[in-house]
């Protein structure tokens, strides 16, 4: 059988991992680029076993080269939680630039499919609640999230240059907050950040009031929506997450519930531009793909606890 070709850059993070090992699922070659900067052997050592997967150490930000055929190019590479970004600021805007380019050259050259992997992030602080993807957003170019938001929306315009330009195939996604097994426990994230408090009794750092919200998706909801965009014509930015709204506090109190955790809630001063709220408007990918998320919250975070126990 014709089996496609799926290049994922970051496939050793963690939802390139994830991704990965559904696509093998599925019997797909997987290629996994990954230099280990944030990504873990661990997170893949069960998939080097299967003959369809390839495993490539490499920096995606120097020119990527693989040989055979290629039908997707996943950008999944980069630093995608603050505490990495804040440390690795030139690391971020780089993988997020010529990283991204030297993907799109990948794909042009094998005259695949793209997709990259943005983020929520590219609406900043956002003034339109929920978001769309026709919000143009509200980011601070110079504060310390900058080389995050800024890298995602100049891959933006890129992909869509390469689209207008050489007419290559490609889809953008923007992610909005995604958790659950093989989050680093020292992630700095807020969902690995609580759980791992927790389940060791120490008190839950909530930053801030506790009043902002995020809205939080199960990986294997956003894995399946990835999935699927591969198969449509989607040239315009689609949003994957889940839109239940929490606040941080909601999120603290449940994860000491669940945990069944001594744990006090302290509060700790807010990160620089942390944004207020954050939820997405996910008509546009309903429409195109038939999907919802379809794990709750409570039940993604005993599946997440779980995990973080063993
Ligand atoms: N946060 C928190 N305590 C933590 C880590 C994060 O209160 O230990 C807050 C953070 O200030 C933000 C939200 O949780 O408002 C989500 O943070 P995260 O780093 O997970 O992702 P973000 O959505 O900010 O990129």
């Amino acid at each position: 059988m014709f089996k496609k070709t799926v290049l994922i850059t970051g496939g050793a993070g963690f939802i390139g991992s994830h991704l990965s090992q559904k696509l093998l699922g599925l019997k797909y070659q997987v290629i996994c680029v990954d230099n280990f900067i944030t990504g873990n052997l661990d997170n893949i050592k069960p998939l080097l076993k299967d003959n369809n997967f390839r495993l490539v150490v490499h920096n995606v930000s120097n020119p990527i080269e693989v040989a055979g055929k290629v039908d997707f190019v996943l950008h999944c590479a980069s630093l995608a939680s603050p505490i990495d970004y804040l440390d690795f600021p030139i690391q971020t805007l780089k993988v997020g630039s010529l990283g991204t380019h030297n993907a799109l050259g990948l794909a042009k050259k094998k005259k695949a499919a793209f997709m990259l992997f943005s983020t929520s992030e590219v609406y900043g602080d956002p003034l339109m609640h929920p978001q769309k993807e026709s919000y143009w957003g509200n980011v601070n170019p110079v504060g310390l999230r900058g080389c995050y938001d800024e890298s995602k929306r100049f891959a933006e315009a890129l992909t869509m240059a390469y689209h207008r330009v050489h007419k290559l195939d490609t889809k953008i996604i923007r992610i909005f907050n995604t958790y659950g097994p093989r989050m680093r426990h020292r992630d700095g994230r807020v969902v690995p950040n609580f759980i791992d408090q927790a389940l060791h009794n120490k008190p839950i750092t909530v930053y801030g009031k506790g009043k902002q919200t995020r809205s939080f998706c199960y990986v294997d909801d956003l894995t399946e929506g990835i999935f699927r965009l591969m198969f449509v014509k989607a040239v315009e930015p689609v949003n994957l997450g889940n839109p239940g709204e929490f606040t941080i506090m909601q999120l603290a109190k449940l994860v000491i519930k669940l945990t069944g955790s001594r744990s006090r809630i302290i509060f700790k001063e807010l990160p620089c531009d942390d944004p207020k709220q954050r939820k997405p408007d996910i008509s546009r990918a309903k429409k195109l793909l038939d999907w919802a998320p379809q794990i709750n919250l409570e039940e993604g975070l005993k599946r997440t606890i779980a995990w973080f126990k063993v």
